[in-house]
């Protein structure tokens, strides 16, 4: 059997005693301080494996970095593995949905989305130490905590670090329940539309008023009338609220449309699209704010000279690595428009991710956490 794959499965029980640890220290992104303990907690684990530093969040919990010690001489350039530590669960999740194994998986808040990608990436990187394989490049892992929010604040050294490294190696998440990696993303971003009209007694002035929530309806038709599924360009209205009782005509209105582009290219004219809505009704007016937040991970060809890599590692195992685009954005959409080559869905295979069957399958963490040692070595 393949070294590496061997090395993963002796380890499986303490790979699963770890990622049992990081589910019950639960990090809800807007909770900085239990952010901070499961920073703490990261810490701990690969003290004696390398440098550890953290930098400030902001509001949010203290963003991580390691540079690890490996084996191998005269090491040249960098590879950056990247995470999140934050996760969508409200301290207390535990309570509904506790750390456990059943049906052949691994059950808890955060384990897929990704406690289980950054569980991997150690015992990835205690491999190599203990097998004494050597690797060509000096590896940092860095762990955000901000991700699930936008990554506003880690963003800045996301991009700094990719920019000094050959490839970037992202732990989120596998798709669907084969862990298809991830060649390509699309771009996200966010848009409000305010609108402002008249408000007047429906009964009494009704002619007076101009209602913000019939022109916003007006709007909504055309602004859903932007997607092109062709072109991989969706855009949802997804949150509206507006008007204060049914008895007076609406003085305000808004709408929070969520976009996706496949290319970068498109979200200018997108953008325009938004910027250039004008009222129906004269006496309304409309303010636009938001724009693209993720830029489009595309498949280019260093993305997928990295996913070809990737098979031939797997295929060295034994397992069938594939590959999968996605709608969803991670940071790996960052470095990947930097023209830094990027490959994603190395975490855990699963499903559920921000759902209360969130978990992973058990019979893949041996294999995953393998190929992401094969990688690491093979750069
Ligand atoms: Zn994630």
């Amino acid at each position: 059997m393949h070294p590496l794959l061997s090395y993963a499965q002796s380890k499986h029980n303490e790979i699963v005693a770890l990622l049992r640890e990081m589910v019950e220290c639960e990090s809800p992104t807007d909770d900085a301080a239990a952010v901070n303990r499961f920073v703490d907690l990261l810490g701990d684990k690969v003290s004696g494996a390398g440098k550890v530093k953290t930098c400030p969040g902001g509001k949010f919990g203290r963003h991580f970095q390691c540079e690890f010690a490996l084996p191998g001489r005269r090491k040249t350039g960098r590879i950056l593995a990247l995470g999140h530590s934050d996760t969508v669960w409200p301290l207390g999740s535990l309570r509904s949905m506790p750390f456990r194994e059943a049906e052949g998986r691994l059950w808890g808040p955060g384990i897929l989305d990704m406690k289980a990608g950054l569980a991997f990436f150690l015992f990835a990187m205690r491999a190599l130490r203990e097998l004494e394989i050597p690797v060509r490049r000096n590896v940092a892992l860095q762990v955000n905590a901000d991700e699930e929010v936008g990554s506003d604040t880690s963003r800045p050294i996301t991009e700094k670090e990719a920019r000094r490294s050959a490839a970037v190696l992202v732990l989120e998440p596998g798709t669907g329940l084969s862990g298809k990696l991830k060649t390509a993303r699309k771009g996200v971003g966010a848009f409000e539309v305010t609108v402002r009209g008249r408000a007047s007694h429906a009964g009494v002035d009704f002619e007076a008023g101009a209602s913000a929530i019939v022109e916003l309806a007006r709007q909504i038709d055309r602004i859903a009338a932007f997607t092109n599924l062709k072109r991989g360009i969706t855009v949802n209205p997804g949150v509206i609220e507006g008007g204060s009782r049914s008895n007076v005509v609406a003085a305000e209105a808004r709408v929070e449309v969520d976009i996706r582009v496949a290319r970068l290219k498109d979200a200018p004219g997108l953008e325009k699209k938004f910027r250039s809505l004008r009222p129906f009704d004269k006496r309304c007016s409309i303010e636009i704010s938001g724009g693209l937040n993720r830029p489009p991970m595309e498949r280019s060809a260093g993305v997928v000279e990295l996913f070809r890599l990737a098979r031939r590692l797997g295929a060295e195992m034994g397992v069938v690595v594939e590959e999968s685009a996605t709608g969803g954005g991670s940071d790996g959409n960052f470095t990947a428009a930097l023209g830094v080559p990027t490959l994603d869905g190395l975490g855990g295979v699963g499903e559920g991710a921000h759902a209360p069957n969130e978990s992973i399958l058990v019979d893949r963490i041996a294999d995953r956490t393998a190929l992401i040692a094969a990688l690491v070595a093979a750069l």
